[in-house]
């Protein structure tokens, strides 16, 4: 047994030797740090789409409550080169950094509502796509109102972008292109969808959801060469989604599970944590359950129905089988539980459906 206790001790003392090598011969550190960095950079920037593709990358598919393996509610849709982030939940942004997703290539924010969880980070893919490169104010599009809340954000962060300005250069950093520009998409009160862009080959559609008393509070749709995403935002079961949702090849959908957020209220009461029981108490009323969504999907005729904003949080997967009881009963095939990282891609002209996972 000492000779054993010798031996490791030994192969220990001299572990740490090199250890201590390493980080005392600086040219040594900085050798391996180098090599590592350039190996890291050189994989360059994530491809998300061809050119005839449409894609959807879930950036976050987390809600309000903490959920340290998903994000605050995002998804980027990808027309070819062409980046469309909808929502900018807490860390989305972060995830498409350590995804290396190119975001000079974003050409706006669709904002389906106000409330945190979704605009968390507005500020921070304003500061990543200004710089990447992008040469001209970001544009925010949401419901009435979305001026004031960009307004908001411009002035709480306007004193970042002078510094930043000053320190790198308005040549390498404009300040022009600093700032975000709202641009709000109204949906008149006898329709319920509304034209945000059209162009020779792709087609963003805002569609009016009920999330009250948020109101209003929108879905988007994405048509290109076609193939088609549908974005829900927050929402119950709405009737107006599952007809502007027709026969899309995706439908990714707000989910609470109404029985799992009641015990989580339960065990909070019994625990004397009043305040967030009464939140547990609320939150039902305005998000659709699984169920709801997967009757949605069926309605519309939804290829693929992928859950996001997941309410509660889940843990392990006992929890997410959980989560979708009862679902299969109404939807048998076609329903996925999103998470972070989920790239779906949809080649033109095409019924192919492909998902890959991205990590960092
Ligand atoms: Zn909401
Ligand atoms: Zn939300």
């Amino acid at each position: 047994m000492r000779l054993v206790a010798l031996v490791l001790g030994l192969g220990g003392v001299v572990l740490l030797a090199i250890g201590v090598l390493a980080t005392r011969i600086p040219s040594t550190g900085l050798y391996l740090f180098k090599r590592l960095a350039t190996r890291r950079i050189a994989r360059g920037r994530r491809h998300l789409a061809d050119s005839d593709e449409l894609a959807v990358l879930l950036c976050g598919t987390g809600s309000p409550l903490p959920d340290p393996s998903r994000a605050g509610p995002s998804a980027l849709v990808a027309a070819g080169n062409r980046l469309f982030l909808v929502d900018a939940g807490t860390a989305s942004v972060r995830n498409l950094l350590l995804w290396r997703v190119p975001l000079n290539q974003v050409q706006a924010v669709l904002v389906t509502h106000f409330h945190s969880d979704h605009i968390a980070e507005l500020d921070e893919i304003n500061l990543q796509t200004w710089v990447s490169g992008r040469d001209a104010p970001l544009r925010v599009c949401g419901p009435p109102g979305v001026d004031e809340v960009v307004t908001g954000f411009n002035q709480a962060f306007g004193q970042d972008a002078a510094y930043r300005s000053a320190h790198h250069g308005e040549d390498f950093l404009p300040p022009a292109a600093a700032r975000m520009q709202a641009v709000t998409v109204a949906i008149p009160s006898e329709s319920g969808t509304a034209l945000v862009l059209q162009s020779e080959d792709l087609t963003i559609t805002a569609i009016r959801v009920q999330h009250d008393p948020v109101e209003p509070a929108y879905g988007y749709r994405f048509d290109y060469k076609g193939r088609s995403v549908v974005i829900s935002g927050d929402t119950i079961a709405d009737k107006n989604l599952a007809h502007a949702a027709r026969d899309a090849d995706v439908l990714v959908h707000d989910a609470l599970n109404p029985q799992m957020v009641a015990a989580l209220g339960e065990a909070m009461t019994a625990t004397g944590n009043l305040r967030p029981a009464k939140i547990m108490q609320d939150v039902p009323g305005y998000h659709a359950s699984p169920i709801d969504a997967a009757e949605v999907a069926n309605t519309a005729g939804a290829r693929l129905l992928v859950f996001t904003h997941m309410v509660p949080m889940l843990p392990n997967a006992a929890a997410e089988r959980l989560f979708l009881s009862g679902v299969s009963a109404v939807r048998p095939n076609g329903v996925k539980l999103g998470h972070d990282g989920l790239l779906i891609r949809l080649p033109a002209h095409s019924t192919a459906i492909n998902t890959t996972t991205l990590r960092a």
